[in-house]
């Protein structure tokens, strides 16, 4: 193993490792840095999310670039502001005794002309982020004609949130002979593009096995009936008393939701999505950064700049549509050196899911039961009492110890404790009682359950989403993502109101809200894309899973047959009186008990 100083960087850069309590470089390091310093070079570094990479190609490109110039020589682009100035952070650390160095960081949400101000200041390295980017080389308040060195800091994230356009034009405007260095986590036929059309010959280095998730996350799933997702989630925090988590849901309505239910449940949470305002996102990640929030809901968008060490869990609400997605999401936990648990709440419809992650990841899930009521309460039990145990006793109580003593004169030690323990293994108790068991056999049928008042809102469950048949599939050279985007733009549609898309070879399916239905069948109607008849129906199942799919893809080929004659509307009245009965099946909330108890009742109930 290396040194810092074996790499071969220069004093300054060895004075700011030392300063910044790096020992050893990381494995990303050791490879990346030798190879940058010693030619000017193309490089493809494929290695995870918590692995070192800012100071792979940082050292290199503070190394190289000339702090006496004020030309703008080396470029990065990142996915996210929120890593775009992790990035400036830890480049202006790394370079802090680089004399005349000016790092800045360009992205959205932030005025355009400060940012343009500071880099006519002599900006050598410039962090951006790709949308901001282009949007300031089009208004011409930047010049790259001179860069030597361009990062693409996690180019797969880049290219999944769509910035391949972006990233296209602004790398048209850089120098042909630059070195261009791309970072990744995994490295998708879309990054081997890019690295093709952009990259001469560049060298390439792997870290650790390709597309293998950190080593030190274990990864567990659950199954579920659908409806009982949300009461899964809450026994698994209850289970994990001490948890800090980030909890991935699908959709922004669901982060929301199950962010608002859990604060309405008494947890400490809060939402991370791309509808709240900058400045709300921000609040809530410095809550979470002080753990002030125990419990982070977001989307895979907003939580791609999550870098929080001490996250124990990460829990998947809901399974991501591309299985890739998921290394990033159980990225967030096991760093810096610690371990972490990647849950994965699933639903039979789901499972086979897993399956395909274990073949990203190299690694096999664990399936494991939700806890069931008795040990939720031994655990927030035994936390107490180990909470207790290691308090540190406040001697002001010591004046009133006298009125207290009075107080319990008659009552025993045993007593005692069981009454002082009482006031909060009660609350737990209450709840869980009469608990039912969450679990569901693997192989066993997916019914309607109505106890225990779970909440279902997942985005596509049966009672709120229409799911549609298509007739362009892989064939048509459409694979989920391409659909996706090509729906969207077709129809003017959000980011999110187009879900569950699925390719098949010469068909294919997706979901939106039942209120967009009229507005996409109205669309497809004699709907012509590149010559031929695009026929978009509904399917018949509104779910999404694979079996019926496949029944419902073969009447689509009779789709002919049945367009007209109020088969529609047939359907439309039958999944009305579905979703109705169910919501009426629902309704009620899980008991709270209501904890008349020292202020804060529930253990993470800490409101700010
Ligand atoms: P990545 O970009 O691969 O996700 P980062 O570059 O953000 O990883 O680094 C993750 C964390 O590890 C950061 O807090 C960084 O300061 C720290 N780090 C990086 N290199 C080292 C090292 N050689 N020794 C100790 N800590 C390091
Ligand atoms: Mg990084």
């Amino acid at each position: 193993m290396s040194t810092f100083q074996d790499l071969g960087l220069n004093d300054d850069l060895l004075q700011a490792i030392t300063d910044l309590g790096f020992t050893k470089p990381s494995e990303v390091q050791e490879k990346a840095i030798p190879i940058l310093l010693e030619s000017e070079t193309d490089l493809v570094a494929l290695a995870q999310t918590g692995t070192g990479k800012t100071a792979a190609f940082g050292f290199p490109m503070l190394e190289k670039i000339d702090v006496a110039s004020r030309t703008t020589q080396g470029l990065i682009l990142s996915p996210t502001r929120e890593l775009c100035l992790q990035i400036t952070n830890e480049m202006k650390l790394y370079g802090k005794y680089c004399k005349g160095l000016n790092v800045v960081a360009v992205y959205g949400g932030s005025s355009i002309q400060d940012q343009a101000r500071e880099i006519k200041r002599g900006a050598q390295i410039i962090v951006a982020t790709p949308g901001r980017m282009k949007d300031m080389i089009k208004r011409r308040l930047v010049d790259i004609s001179k860069i030597q060195y361009s990062v693409l800091d996690e180019a797969d994230e880049m290219l999944n949130m769509g910035f391949k356009e972006d990233i296209t034009d602004i790398l048209s405007h850089t120098p042909v002979d630059k070195s261009t260095w791309l970072f990744s986590a995994t490295m998708p036929r879309e990054v081997a593009t890019i690295a093709k059309k952009f990259m001469n010959n560049p060298q390439e280095i792997t870290v650790g096995t390709k597309n293998e998730s950190t080593s030190n996350v274990s990864h567990e799933y659950y199954l579920v009936n659908a409806r009982d997702r949300y009461q899964a989630l809450k026994r698994l925090s209850d289970a994990n008393p001490d948890i800090f988590s980030v909890i991935f849901c699908r959709t922004k309505r669901d982060t929301q939701k199950v962010a608002e239910n859990l604060i309405e449940d008494g947890y400490s949470a809060g939402a991370l999505h791309g509808d709240l305002s900058q400045n709300q996102r921000d609040l809530v990640m410095k809550s979470f950064r002080n753990q002030q929030i125990q419990i982070l809901v977001a989307t895979d968008v907003a939580a791609r700049g999550i870098d929080v060490d001490d996250i124990t869990h990460v829990i998947n609400y809901q399974l991501p549509d591309e299985p890739e997605v998921y290394t990033h999401r159980s990225g967030r936990t096991g760093r810096a050196g610690k371990t972490g648990i990647s849950m994965v709440i699933v639903s039979k419809s789901e499972v086979r899911k897993i399956k395909s992650i274990e073949r990203i990841i190299n690694k096999k899930f664990e399936k494991k039961d939700i806890p069931d009521g008795a040990d939720i309460c031994e655990v927030q039990l035994m936390s107490l009492a180990n909470k207790i145990h290691n308090t540190e006793i406040n001697h002001e109580i010591d004046k009133h110890l006298s009125s207290i003593n009075e107080l319990f004169a008659d009552t025993d030690k045993d007593e005692l404790i069981k009454k002082f323990f009482s006031v909060e293994f009660t609350r737990f108790y209450n709840y869980y009682n009469k608990s039912k068991n969450l679990n569901v056999a693997e192989g066993s049928y997916d019914r309607d359950s109505r106890r225990e008042g779970g909440r279902d809102f997942s985005r596509g469950s049966k009672n709120d989403s229409t799911r549609y048949f298509i007739n362009v599939g892989g064939k048509d050279g459409f694979d989920w993502m391409k659909l996706k985007d090509f729906l969207k733009e077709q129809m003017n549609l959000g980011r999110d109101d187009v879900f569950k898309v699925e390719t098949k070879d010469s068909f294919s399916f997706f979901n939106t809200e039942n209120e967009l239905k009229e507005k996409v069948l109205a669309h497809f109607t004699d709907f012509k894309h590149e010559g031929r008849f695009v026929n978009v129906e509904v399917s018949e199942n509104r779910g999404g899973g694979r079996r019926n799919d496949r029944r419902s893809g073969s009447s689509g080929k009779r789709r002919d047959d049945r367009r007209s004659g109020g088969r529609r509307d047939d359907r439309k009245e039958s999944s009305g009186n579905r979703g109705d009965r169910r919501r009426s099946d629902s309704g009620s909330k899980p008991r709270r008990s209501d904890s008349s108890d020292f202020g804060s009742s529930r253990p993470r109930r800490s409101r700010r």
